[in-house]
């Protein structure tokens, strides 16, 4: 099924349910409304020269014209490409350079930013890019406004769009090097939205806050699609995360499901007046990308009533999640693995020489099934590095499986360190370090050693900034094995980080490499 005909299967079966809700645009439509609007918009796009297999980006917070955007560029047959809106001029050109952009939609602004004025700085640089629309009121230079194509037109919409068509093109988040983009089809995406929708048991009696990005696949892909597979609305509570609305926004309208990553839910936990708001309505909903501790689950299940919470694990060329933790699996369950493979899909663990490991053993994590994308949009070298000829997605991941199928992440294997022969896993000497009443944060890496090939590297940022290197060395000294206690300590401020938040070990080893030596 493509993205178009789902959109339409429920309109024509739900077409009066509640599609979606934006609370600060003050919007609430049914599908039947939704579907409309997002055919005018299709037909807009194609009158004003766009034909399908076009590329059209996408550079804006979560609005309404977002939603619409990504709907219409699918029943228009366009490939859809998400730009974040964090990026500045020079990523937003490279981005829409790499795929060939005829179009894209922006922002007039968010956070300050003017974001009219940063395309106009690089546009020279974009031959391909025919239009640009922007998005709100006014008329801007090298723009048309985006409502004059809200209004239809005559051109027919394609009725030869295919589920294995590319209808998305989505990067990587750039935390193990530059952002790569990741081509996903119809068939790749409607179906992860269902998987992921069916794991948490949506339908059209729940209303789904999604507080996290529509640029990012958590958003538009576990958000959006899999609330119209369900026939569940999507709820938006702001331009982008704000705890205070996002509270507000679930007691106001009755949220049933709520998504975020574990720092959202503590900033959520922490916000002064959240005792005041009534969350008894909430039930379910998916943390995902990175790891949940214990005490922010506990949290949310007992004071944010999300009995059914899930966790999700996966990445952006598997559209996205390859594992989710059962609605009813045991809270300890629920923290220490990312849940169960997703069903139609396969998952194996391998060592260095491609064969399978035995159960618990850790190895690299590979998947298979229907959710692996198509490749790197232009880039077949790159792509058969990750996917095999047998059709395995080689996640990059140390992972290990267990008897009942529920898989732990240990950590990527660019970080394994390898040392005199030893394997270390960084996570574990990270989580050691943790326990340290004045380390905020710990983040451990691998560097080149003339001796053991290479050595134990750590960075940590101290509570009180009267931290010793010593004392950090002594508070590993007889707890961790001694080949894995840090050779290098450096006390920081804070480390390098990717737009969307994730730490950049290979920025940390450069600078430690260009030091040492
Ligand atoms: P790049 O590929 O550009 O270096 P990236 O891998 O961080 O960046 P994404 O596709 O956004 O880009 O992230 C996928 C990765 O995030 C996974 O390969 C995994 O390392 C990590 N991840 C995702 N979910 C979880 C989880 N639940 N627990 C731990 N790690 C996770
Ligand atoms: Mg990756």
């Amino acid at each position: 099924m493509t993205i178009g005909e789902l959109l339409e299967a429920t309109a024509t079966r739900l077409p009066e349910a509640t599609a979606l809700i934006v609370r600060h645009q003050g919007i609430r439509w049914s599908y039947a409304e939704l579907l409309a609007r997002v055919d005018d918009l299709a037909r807009g796009f194609l009158g004003a020269g766009l034909n399908p297999g076009d590329r059209i980006g996408i550079w804006a917070p979560n609005c309404i014209e977002w939603v619409l955007v990504q709907f219409a560029a699918a029943r228009a047959g366009l490939v859809l490409v998400n730009i974040n809106p964090a990026y500045r001029a020079g990523e937003m050109a490279r981005a829409l350079q790499m795929v060939g952009c005829a179009a894209l939609v922006l922002a007039r602004s968010f956070k300050s930013s003017d974001y009219v004025a940063m395309l106009a700085e690089v546009r020279e640089a974009l031959p391909e890019l025919r239009l640009a629309f922007s998005i709100g009121e006014g008329e801007h230079p090298g723009c048309r406004p985006l409502s004059s194509v809200m209004t239809g037109g005559d051109a027919p919409l394609p009725n030869d769009v295919r589920p294995d068509d590319p209808t998305n093109i989505q990067f990587t988040s750039g935390t193990t090097g530059l952002p790569k983009g990741a081509t996903l089809s119809h068939r790749n995406i409607v179906n992860n939205g269902y998987m992921v929708g069916h794991r948490i048991a949506l339908s059209p009696a729940d209303t789904l806050c999604i507080p996290v990005p529509l640029y990012h696949c958590f958003g538009m892909v576990m958000g959006n699609l899999a609330c119209v597979a369900h026939g569940a609305t999507m709820c938006f509570p702001g331009e982008g995360f704000d705890p205070g609305s996002t509270l507000e926004t679930v007691a106001a309208e009755g949220c049933t499901a709520l998504y975020g990553v574990p720092t959202m839910f503590v900033a959520m936990l922490e916000h002064p007046d959240f005792e005041r708001y009534d969350l008894g309505t909430l039930r379910t909903g998916i943390m995902a990308g990175s790891l949940c501790p214990i005490s922010v689950m506990r949290a949310v299940l007992d004071r944010m009533n999300m009995r059914e919470v899930t966790i999700a694990y996966g990445m952006t060329e598997t559209s996205p999640v390859s594992f989710q933790s059962g609605r009813d699996d045991a809270i300890e369950l629920r923290v220490s693995t990312v849940g169960q493979v997703q069903p139609h899909l396969e998952a194996k663990v391998i060592d260095a020489d491609g064969k399978t490991v035995p159960l618990g053993e850790p190895g690299e994590l590979c998947t298979r099934g229907y959710s692996v994308m198509l490749g790197y949009w232009g880039d077949p070298e790159k792509t058969v590095e990750v996917i095999d000829a047998d059709g395995w997605m080689h996640t990059g991941d140390l992972a290990t499986l267990d008897e009942q199928g529920y898989g732990r992440i240990v950590g990527r294997i660019k970080d394994m360190i390898i040392r005199g022969g030893e394997n270390i896993y960084p996570r574990e000497i990270e989580e050691h370090l943790l326990t340290h009443p004045d380390i905020v944060d710990a983040q451990i890496f691998g560097v080149p050693d003339a001796k053991f090939g290479e050595e134990v590297c750590a960075w940590v940022i101290s509570r009180s900034g009267t931290l010793s290197v010593e004392a950090v060395i002594a508070h590993c000294r007889n707890h961790i094995a001694h080949y894995k206690v840090p050779r290098h300590v450096r006390l920081v401020e804070q480390f390098p980080l990717t737009v969307t938040g994730k730490v950049q070990k290979f920025a940390m080893r450069e600078i430690m490499v260009a030091e040492l030596s």
